[in-house]
């Protein structure tokens, strides 16, 4: 039976969220659309596969009203064995690889979603599903549709097709046309606890217990966060970064404008980690203003020593300022400035 719940992915899917959602198959109550809104990385997407997983499994379908009482997934965002899809029948396998006729999924083609993509899906669904009991749509990210995607996609929750269900996803209700969002039955994903994300990364990754704390407290409730800083070298990164800062912020000493330039150009270096570092800088410097009033808030738990004595040798004014510089950093990055130069003008702010 283990087997199983494996082969389906293992898959970290929210424990209220799979509750309602396994209501609905129990009940036979499936609504015409879903919006599943939380932060990025708490498994919205997956849930939306195992529940379409779930609508057409023969063994989750054929025991309906009798075994399928409990969650989906249980505590650990694990799927169980008794009440999930199989994942093993033509049906979970086919859903699973993406060749599904009648499972689809519409996500931002660039930066929006187009008036076609939702054309298109107009069109499939004005037809009958070939061969699934209930045809699943996922719109992805549907903060994404542009004003003429969003009307076109009310046209089709106004006349829900016979058969299939919608699932939005969405960062938060604000993001969507109310007029969508008050035609969609809503699920909230909240954030995963630190303390199961560090327990799944001791799990999955051959990390150290330290290590994983540290990851998990920066994944700040994300999965996918926290899994992607696991695989990357960012724990090293992060130590390399973190020794530069207090040279540069904290001991002010040895950083001659070479060595500032330096390190402006290895942080430009690679734009796609740069996010990452930006926030590793904020939220060490965070933790140097929190730890002036209460040390145990700090995110950074492994570096309390070095985080208290930074925090007796800088003011709360000029930390607060330096923050304000990482963040208008991250604001010139993301409006496409020069990204050196950015760089160059944000090491200087940091030194002063
Ligand atoms: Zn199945």
């Amino acid at each position: 039976m283990r087997k199983r719940a494996e082969r389906t992915g293992g898959l970290l899917i929210h424990n209220r969220a799979s509750k309602w959602l396994s209501a609905f198959i129990r009940k036979e109550t499936i609504p015409h659309a879903l919006l599943f809104t939380g932060i990025e990385g708490v498994g919205k997407r997956t849930s939306a596969m195992t529940f379409a997983m779930a609508c057409n499994c023969p063994s989750v379908v054929s025991c309906q009203s009798s075994v399928v009482s409990g969650p989906l997934t249980t505590d650990n965002g694990q799927l169980t064995t008794d009440n999930g899809p199989c994942g093993d029948c033509r049906s979970c396998r086919k859903i699973r690889s993406g060749s599904h006729p009648d499972i689809s999924l519409v996500e931002p083609s660039g930066t929006f979603i187009r008036i076609a993509q939702i054309r298109e899906l107009c069109h499939t669904l004005s037809m009958k599903p070939y061969e699934a009991r209930m045809r699943v749509v996922i719109i992805a990210n549907a903060q994404a549709m542009n004003p003429e995607a969003g009307n076109a996609l009310l046209k089709v929750l106004e006349e829900p097709p016979e058969r299939t269900v919608l699932i939005l996803t969405a960062i938060q209700t604000s993001d969507l046309l109310p007029t969508i969002v008050s035609r969609c039955q809503h699920i909230r994903f909240d954030p995963i606890p630190r303390e199961r994300l560090e327990t799944l990364l001791l799990e999955k990754k051959q990390i150290r217990p330290d290590d994983a704390e540290v990851i998990a407290t920066l994944a700040n409730g994300s999965y996918s966060k926290a899994f992607s800083i696991s695989r990357t070298n960012w724990i090293n990164r992060r130590k390399w970064l973190i020794r530069e800062l207090e040279s540069l912020v904290i001991e002010k000493q040895g950083h001659g404008t070479a060595r500032m330039l330096a390190f402006a150009e290895r942080l430009s270096k690679n734009k796609d980690i740069l996010p990452d570092l930006l926030e590793v800088m904020k939220t060490w410097l965070r933790d140097i203003v929190v730890c002036k009033y209460d040390p145990e808030k700090i995110i950074n738990r492994d570096l309390g020593d070095s985080i208290q004595h930074a925090s007796r040798k800088i003011t709360v004014a000029s930390l607060l300022s330096k923050i304000k510089s990482v963040d208008s950093a991250r604001k010139n990055l993301r409006a496409n400035a020069n990204l050196r130069l950015t760089m160059e003008v944000l090491v200087c702010q940091l030194s002063f």
